[in-house]
């Protein structure tokens, strides 16, 4: 579904992704794990056209995202959920939720995917008028999440989404991703939780210093003695 074929990031004079390649295949959940400044969020900052590779290319179903600009994504069926959850604040749940289904055929179907949102999401029916800014750390995790699923996402890219959350919302969050992932959407997951998204994930992808050090399925990289020692402490 979207391949990432070999791509060079830099920062300026400074280079963050050395020859970075993954794929995302439908239907299931991937997870790029490694630890602060190994280059996840600068992983799918690219894919979203935030920056652009030196080198290499990216395809979803076949069309080459790397030369689109950013706004652009989003019509493929490519939502990015940012670290920092990145709401309006002055905007109500419900307004943010509408500044997500802006684009094609996501706009006539608002109010059907907002009923699925507060299906997931009760707690953001309950506030569905209150102000962005004024909702707690996990609701506007929640919020984030909701305003990217009413863009009808195919592909759906988290960025930390359980930062700075408590362990029973951390749970709850992952949750709700398992539950999107079974609906049909697939999921990119960039985490720093790497013991809970390797046992969660179909497969995993390791970075260190910019690039992909390992790859396989969750279950088989939390058992790998590298894993482990560099992540786990054990
Ligand atoms: P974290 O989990 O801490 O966000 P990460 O794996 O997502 O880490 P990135 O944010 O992709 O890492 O950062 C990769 C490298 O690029 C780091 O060395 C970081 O300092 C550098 N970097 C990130 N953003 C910028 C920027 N806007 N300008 C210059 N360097 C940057």
């Amino acid at each position: 579904m979207l391949k990432v074929d070999g791509i060079d990031v830099f920062y300026g004079d400074l280079q963050v992704l050395w020859n970075v390649s993954l794929e995302v295949r439908e239907n299931e959940i991937l997870v790029l794990v490694g630890a602060n400044g190994a280059g996840k969020s600068t992983t799918i900052k690219t894919i979203s056209s935030l920056l652009r590779p030196d080198k290499g290319r990216i395809t979803f179903n076949g069309h080459r995202l790397d030369q689109e600009p950013a706004h652009k994504i989003i019509g493929h069926g490519i939502v990015h959920v940012p670290e920092g959850r990145r709401l309006f604040t002055q905007m109500s749940v419900e307004e943010n939720l509408i500044m997500g289904s802006l684009h094609g055929e996501a706009k006539p179907k608002r109010l059907e995917t907002m009923a699925y949102v507060y299906e997931l999401f009760p707690r953001l029916k309950e506030r569905r008028k209150q102000l962005g800014g004024t909702l707690s750390g996990g609701e506007q995790q929640m919020l984030a999440i909701g305003r990217g699923l009413m863009s009808l996402p195919k592909l759906m890219m988290f960025d930390e989404p359980s930062l700075g959350l408590s362990p029973i919302l951390v749970q709850n969050i992952f949750g709700i991703i398992k539950k999107i992932s079974q609906e049909g959407v697939a999921v990119l997951l960039v985490e720093q939780n790497v013991m809970q998204t390797l046992k969660m994930c179909d497969r995993a992808y390791v970075m260190e210093n910019g690039r992909i050090v390992m790859e396989g399925p969750g279950p088989e990289l939390l058992e790998n003695a590298q894993v482990k020692e560099a992540f786990l402490g054990i």
